[in-house]
Formats: structure tokens, C-alpha cells, sequence
């Protein structure tokens, strides 16, 4: 595994290898213990090495030489929301960016399998948002449940585990973003049926891809399977306003039923 800044920069310079940034647009950073390694402002992606990246704390504070990029909260509020992100970044693809700046939002909805997998049961479009607090405020309810957003008259961010998930994960918005826009003179996207997106969720939380809604559907099933010895396991005690299971007792032979509630209410949630 090279080292954490050569992975940075490597990325970073791949933004503008594949076109997604002009001028001085886009960003990376990495989580690197409690500090975050990032691409300086006002520099092309084209010139990061590894030497040329700084480091901020959690508040956006840079600890060393260099300046931070105006963009830093996006960032920082993801890391913030989602304890096992270790890389974001962020650009400007033409496609996905065609799309963050146009009426409706054609890849909202998943119509490839592998997209499921990938990302989760959706890709939204944020409004505009000013630059600064407006924008952080705007991006910070979609972390938990995402791995990737377009902002609104922008472009796009995505996230992962590491520099390499996070770039693929832009890689496949933009990829989207170009098919749906090269279906559009020919009648458009059609989504996948709404039955085949259940079974392509549950294949991504068994290969651990991370979105706050499978990991609350695997913490439901363990706890509903294996109550902690001496607790008493609270599994939910919200309304499921639409399972036909009334009430399920944590650890009951019912436990397959409460994931499957579970999971119904939170995709719901996230389709509404
Ligand atoms: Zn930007």
C-alpha cells in the first residue's frame, strides 16, 4: 500500500487527467488520524504532489504551511457524520454537473444492478446552495445515508473507505450521469423495477459497502439473534406506520420479520 499522500495526490491529479476539473476546481482530502491530509487551494489538480499536500484539524484549521480550500466544510461535516469515511472528494464532471444544473435529476433513481451495490438506493440532487455554512448545512442530512451527492448547480462528491472507493464512487456518478444523458434523445432512463432493489441492497450490506441503512439492518439482526448477555436490547421503538408485523420481541423467533421491517421503513424513508 503506497502512502496515504502519494494515494492523495495520485487522485487528485486523476481529477484532471479524466476532465472532471478545470482551472483550480476540485478537492481531496484523507482522513490521517485525527487530522486530515488536503489538496491546497488555488492550484491545479494537474501539478499535486505529495509534498505540495497540507493538513487541517477537524475544524478546518491548517496545521503547517499552506492554505485550505474555500470547500473544507463539505468535507469535514462527512467525515463528521460517518466515522468509517476515510477519503472525500469532490469535482466537477461534466456530466454529473450537466445534470446538478438542469431540471430533474435522471440518476436519482438506480436502473443499473451494479449501481445498487455500489452507491445505494438513490443518488440525490441538492438545491444550490451558497459556498460556506448554506452548503454544509445543505450536504449534512445526506451523509449517513449515501455515499454520493450532486450539488445543485456544482457538480459532485462522493466518499469511501479510502482514496481508491471514493474516486470509483465518482467514477460511476459520472458514468451514470453520461448514460442517462445519452438516453435521453432515445425516451430516457427507465429505473429497475422497485422489487429487484431489496435484493441488490442486501448483497451490499453482505460486502460491508456502507450506508447508515444496511448497517442498521445488520445491528437489527444481530440484536434481534443474539441479545447481549445480562442487557436488555432496545432494537427500535419508533412507528413502522407500514409493517403488517404489529410488535416483535428482540430475540424472538420473529427476528427475520424485524429486519425486514426495519428495512422497509428505512428504504421507504430514503425513496420519500
Ligand atoms: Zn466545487
Amino acid at each position: 500500500m503506497k502512502p496515504l499522500r502519494v494515494q492523495v495526490a495520485a487522485i487528485a491529479r486523476q481529477l484532471h487527467a479524466a476532465g472532471w476539473v478545470a482551472n483550480h476546481d476540485g478537492n481531496v482530502t484523507a482522513r490521517d488520524g485525527a487530522r486530515f491530509v488536503a489538496t491546497p487551494t488555488a492550484t491545479s489538480k494537474r501539478l499535486i504532489g505529495d509534498r505540495d499536500l497540507i493538513e487541517v484539524d477537524a475544524r478546518g484549521q491548517v496545521h503547517g504551511a499552506g492554505r485550505v480550500f474555500g470547500e473544507i466544510g463539505l468535507h469535514l461535516v462527512v467525515y463528521e457524520r460517518r466515522p468509517d469515511v476515510g477519503c472525500v472528494v469532490h469535482a466537477h464532471p461534466p456530466h454529473a454537473t450537466a445534470i446538478s444544473a438542469s431540471p430533474g435529476n435522471p440518476i436519482e433513481r438506480p436502473f443499473l444492478a451494479e449501481a445498487v451495490v455500489s452507491l445505494g438506493p438513490r443518488i440525490p440532487k441538492l438545491p444550490y446552495a451558497q459556498p460556506g455554512e448554506p452548503a454544509r448545512a445543505a450536504l449534512a442530512p445526506w451523509c449517513e445515508l449515501v455515499d454520493a451527492v450532486l450539488l445543485g448547480n456544482h457538480g459532485a462528491i462522493a466518499w469511501g473507505a479510502d482514496p481508491e472507493q471514493a474516486f470509483l464512487r465518482l467514477e460511476l456518478v459520472e458514468h451514470l450521469a453520461k448514460i442517462a444523458i445519452a438516453a435521453a434523445p432515445i425516451g430516457g432512463i427507465e429505473p429497475l423495477p422497485e422489487a429487484a432493489i431489496a435484493p441488490l441492497l442486501a448483497a451490499r450490506a453482505r460486502a460491508s459497502i456502507g450506508r447508515a441503512a444496511d448497517r442498521a439492518v445488520a445491528t437489527a439482526a444481530q440484536l434481534a439473534g443474539e441479545p447481549m448477555p445480562g442487557s436488555r436490547a432496545v432494537v427500535a421503538c419508533a412507528p413502522a406506520p407500514h409493517a403488517a408485523v404489529p410488535t416483535v420481541a428482540p430475540g424472538g423467533a420473529r427476528s427475520a420479520e424485524l429486519v425486514s421491517v426495519v428495512r422497509e421503513e428505512i428504504l421507504r424513508a430514503l425513496r420519500e
